[in-house]
């Protein structure tokens, strides 16, 4: 088997030929709030004109790297090498689409085995290499990045050829499975077996197991079955010092937990290889509903009250007003029907509604019925009204949608962003309003007044997390300077209004310099011996976690 060709097109979301156009009633909306958008579209250079650095890869390191996998392993073609550039954040996708990767990787590597990644990372760490760990390429904070740091050449090492199902164990609910294997591949193996991970963020279709574990991903699902932390029972990481397997074991009370220093560990202290993941039969059953609560508040008095009572559904999901709105809007659904549904809103005093995705899935239909019914039940004491199944099918119809979406709002110059955080019950309103307002204040400020939305996207007993998008006009000429002012506006926000730097998107590039604030200097000092143990030559995903590098359109 020679080296796989990328998974996904090099400049935006999944493969080519899967396209969400946008109507021209929706961009007629948009343009109504954010400002006259440009005429035309802006699609994206060729990838022949892509401006690329000469390949800096010492010929006998490349050597090594061809003893350590394979000629046929060892990539630094064109497509290679602009598919490995940059994650799939705003300013990645800005950079590739203009031809202007920051940076990109003097070669990618596939190993097949983790004795092949061992091979790599000695290789690297002898060479002066660095080494930047890439699963599906889908981190949205500069985690894939490849950044050279201090050394002279760096090289993506994709793990696309280890995407095997190992083991699975149906007394235990167990399953071993190695890093690379993407969302679809992975529940289509388990499912086989009559079982699920039950793990579907939004970047499912391409993320890895690997990059969940190496970022703590969350899910659509996660407050039903949990977020990676809670999934992953033990893994396999190899490191340039060598291995670490922690315990396939329920609990343990050997000490701190090792497993919690390598989950989350982005990259920067190993390569993650295996990981034996808690699944759970497949649900036969899966029931997406739709509710309105008329304000953010009522809505987050419910979600806590459902939490707390043991009676939360697995997916909850509450939209802020204008979210509300804005999904109505740019639903493409039935213009009567959406008139229709606001006036019923309007006249049962929620005004625009804070819409509620309720989803259940479960071994049978009584199961899912008792469940409903409880939650459903607690909703209407807190004025809930009932919305039916359609908008819950149409939220699952589309829930891996909103990537290819920007693609197509990029191509007609609109910014648009998200980002994400969590904190306490008391808190959430707070936070809420102060993010908002810091991000309509930095963009408001440079003349391109945006849409900031949000919602609830998992709660748990102690709190809950918020997902904010934004949108407004490209600043042409200046969209990463634009970028910069919001993300560092909105980080600063989070921070004093008590909420963290990020709930699942991970620290990457694009936190790593406020994340000291988050955990103090002693914190940094203590993740950084544990890379001066692991990773002593410091080859390990330079410019991320605990080694902040200027972020894009940082100091214009
Ligand atoms: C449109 C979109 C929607 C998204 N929705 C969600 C969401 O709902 N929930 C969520 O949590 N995240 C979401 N993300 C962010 C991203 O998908 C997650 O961070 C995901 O976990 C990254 O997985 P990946 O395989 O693509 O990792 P990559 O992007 O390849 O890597 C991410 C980081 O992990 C490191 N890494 C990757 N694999 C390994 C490994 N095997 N060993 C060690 N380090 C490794 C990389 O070096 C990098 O630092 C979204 C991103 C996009 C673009």
């Amino acid at each position: 088997m020679t080296a796989p060709d990328p998974r996904m097109r090099w400049w935006g979301w999944g493969v080519d030929g899967h396209d969400a156009p946008l109507s021209p009633g929706a961009l007629a909306l948009l343009a109504e709030r954010i400002g006259p958008l440009p005429a035309g579209r802006r699609e994206p250079v060729g990838l022949e004109d892509v401006r690329l650095p000469d390949p800096a890869l010492p010929a006998a390191a490349r050597e090594r790297l061809v003893a350590a996998v394979g000629a046929e392993h060892v990539r630094d073609d064109r497509l290679a090498r602009v598919s490995h550039a940059a994650g799939r954040g705003y300013h990645d996708l800005v950079r590739l689409r203009a031809g202007l990767p920051a940076s990109a990787p003097d070669a990618v590597v596939y190993p097949g085995d983790a004795e092949e990644v061992a091979a790599v990372l000695r290789a690297c760490a002898e060479d002066d290499v660095a080494v930047v760990p890439f699963g599906g390429g889908t981190s949205v904070v500069g985690g894939v990045e490849p950044l050279p740091g201090r050394f002279p050449a760096v090289v993506a090492l994709d793990l696309a050829r280890l995407d095997r199902l190992l083991a699975s164990d149906p007394v235990s609910l167990t399953a071993t499975v190695q890093a690379g294997m993407t969302g679809p591949a992975l529940e289509a193996a388990l499912g086989e077996r009559g079982l699920t991970l039950g793990h579907f963020p939004q970047s499912f279709e391409h993320a890895t197991v690997g990059g969940w574990v190496a970022t703590r991903s969350a899910g659509q699902a996660s407050t039903g079955y949990g977020r990676i932390d809670d999934l992953v029972l033990a893994l396999r990481v190899v490191t340039p010092s060598g291995e670490i397997a922690t315990r396939a074991v329920p609990a343990s009370a050997a000490g701190p937990r090792l497993r919690e220093l390598l989950v989350g560990s982005e990259g920067t202290l190993g390569v993650i290889v295996e990981v034996t993941l808690r699944v759970r039969p497949k649900p036969a059953v899966r029931r997406y509903e739709a509710f309105s609560l008329p304000r953010l508040q009522a809505g987050a008095d419910a979600f806590r009250a459902l939490v707390q009572s043991g009676r939360a559904p697995d997916v909850a999901r509450l939209s802020d007003p204008l979210e509300t709105q804005v999904s109505l809007e740019l639903s493409g659904g039935d213009g009567l029907a959406i008139r229709a549904l606001r006036g019923y809103l309007r006249a049962r005093g929620h005004g625009e509604g804070c819409l509620v995705i309720a989803g259940w899935e479960d071994a049978s239909e009584a199961a899912v019925r008792r469940r409903r019914t409880a939650a459903a039940r607690l909703l209407r004491e807190h004025c809930a009204l009932a919305l039916g199944t359609p908008v819950g099918r149409a939220w699952e119809h589309g829930r891996f949608h909103a990537p290819y979406l920007r693609d197509e709002l990029l191509a007609h110059g609109v910014m648009v962003e998200t980002l994400e955080t969590a904190t306490t019950w008391d808190r959430l309103l707070e936070l809420h309003d102060a993010v908002a307002a810091a991000l309509d204040g930095a963009l408001r400020g440079r003349g391109t007044p945006p849409i900031v939305m949000s919602h609830v996207s998992h709660v748990y007993r102690a709190g809950a997390s918020l997902y904010f998008t934004f949108v407004a006009r490209q600043e042409e000429g200046a969209e990463l300077e634009q970028w910069h002012a919001a993300k560092a506006t909105a980080s600063e926000a989070i921070l004093a209004a008590g909420g963290t730097l990020t709930h699942h998107h991970a620290v990457g590039r694009d936190h790593a310099p406020w994340l000291p604030d988050e955990v103090g200097e002693l914190g940094i000092e203590l993740l950084r011996a544990a890379k001066a143990t692991l990773d002593p030559a410091g080859v390990m995903n330079p410019g991320k976690l605990i080694d902040p590098a200027p972020l894009p359109g940082a100091g214009s």
